[in-house]
């Protein structure tokens, strides 16, 4: 069963919760309408159903609501942040505006975050570049659990590592309000899809995951609970090589560079997930391209949608636009699931907020 919710009203009792698990009431609101935000993206991976894994994270004492970030490394265009356990949604804020500020008087920043915990959809950052009419370019690592592999390798290494790259097209406030914004996870699909197949009793497709043992298989089990020798199987990344690589670079970029580390152990229980994200943004301006750039991003774009539809194929879409497209489409309400809408009740639950999410 679904359950058809106004995304005001889920607002309203994410928040909540939160504030009933001793977060103040101004970040609980910053982190739900993040998280909703994400729903009404398309993106329910990374939506309203992270909560009740956040709620458990803060029993852990791993995130820490109130947390703030702190610089070690702090001039001219070099801001090293840590991010000290708080909500991603709140340090992750705070971290870009920082860099937004080095921008206006540098040109561009370069700005690492250690130790925030899951800083969610990463697009959301780069849009916030993006309306400025700047560029913004995002390595994300993952501490939470060993669940992809790298290419040809027979068990699960590092996580789902995203990687974002907003760039604003045309003129900034352009009335055709393109942005490309590429936002990923370099598995090839997320944990969270498999776990769902599993549920289901489905097969994933081809391609997507090695067993227990490293060998291909399209048993989503594998990543979903310990096999029979006690371990795990593992996601593969996308584009083979090329993805694996990808992924790699953004452990080395989010987790060596920022200073909150690279995932070196074991699987384990954990709840808490914490991220570190390198970024770079740069205003074009600065670059002396002004007056070509956006014209230049425009034309581009342009003469991309000139290309006729591949049969059968609604045609080139634009990184970025099945999220706006999906904003339009969800603004008066969307659905979530019944396994999601329990676990949002058994949370409030555990933080004593019975009245929430009862339709
Ligand atoms: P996805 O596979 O849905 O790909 C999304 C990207 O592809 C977007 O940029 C979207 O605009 C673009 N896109 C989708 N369909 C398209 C089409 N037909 N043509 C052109 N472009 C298209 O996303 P995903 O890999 O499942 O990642 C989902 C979200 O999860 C992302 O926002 C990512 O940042 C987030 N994430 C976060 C973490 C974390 O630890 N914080 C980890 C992994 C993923």
């Amino acid at each position: 069963m679904m359950h058809t919710i106004h995304p005001k009203q889920l607002e309203t009792d994410i928040t909540q919760l939160f504030v009933h698990a001793g977060v103040s009431s101004v970040e609980a609101q910053t982190v739900a309408s993040n998280l909703v935000l994400s729903n009404l993206s398309g993106h329910d991976s990374h939506g309203v159903g992270m909560a009740p894994r956040y709620i458990d994270a803060i029993f852990e004492q791993k995130l820490i609501p109130g947390a703030r970030v702190t610089a070690h490394i702090d001039h001219g265009s070099l801001l090293g942040l840590n991010g000290n356990g708080g909500f991603g949604q709140v340090v992750g804020l705070e971290a870009m505006e920082k860099a937004f500020d080095r921008v206006k008087t540098e040109g561009a920043c370069i700005m690492s975050l250690s130790n925030a915990h899951h800083l969610g959809r990463i697009g959301h950052f780069a849009e916030m570049a993006v309306e400025r009419g700047w560029i913004s370019i995002h390595f994300v690592n993952v501490l939470s659990r060993p669940v992809v592999a790298a290419y040809q390798a027979g068990d699960g290494r590092f996580g789902t590592n995203p990687c974002c790259i907003g760039i604003p097209i045309g003129l900034p406030g352009n009335p055709k309000n393109e942005a490309f914004i590429l936002d990923f996870a370099t598995s090839g699909v997320a944990q969270g899809k498999m776990r769902v197949a599993h549920n289901l009793g489905k097969e994933a497709r081809e391609g997507l995951l090695i067993d227990e043992y490293g060998k291909p298989t399209t048993n989503p089990s594998v990543v979903v609970k310990a096999q029979s020798n006690g371990k795990y199987g593992a996601l593969l990344t996308f584009g083979e090589h090329k993805g694996s690589g990808l992924a790699i670079a953004c452990e080395l970029l989010g987790g060596a560079l920022s200073g909150g580390g690279t995932w070196r152990k074991e699987a384990n229980n954990a709840r808490a997930v914490m991220n570190g994200m390198l970024t770079i943004v740069i205003d074009p301006k600065a670059m002396g391209q002004e007056s070509f750039f956006y014209p230049e991003t425009q034309a581009f774009i342009d003469w991309l949608h000139e290309s006729p539809p591949s049969p059968g194929t609604p045609g080139m879409i634009l990184a970025g636009e099945p999220e706006r497209q999906a904003r339009m489409s969800r603004q008066e309400g969307f659905e979530i699931d019944e396994a999601t809408w329990n676990e949002l009740k058994a949370s409030a639950l555990k933080v004593n907020a019975q009245g929430l999410f009862n339709l």
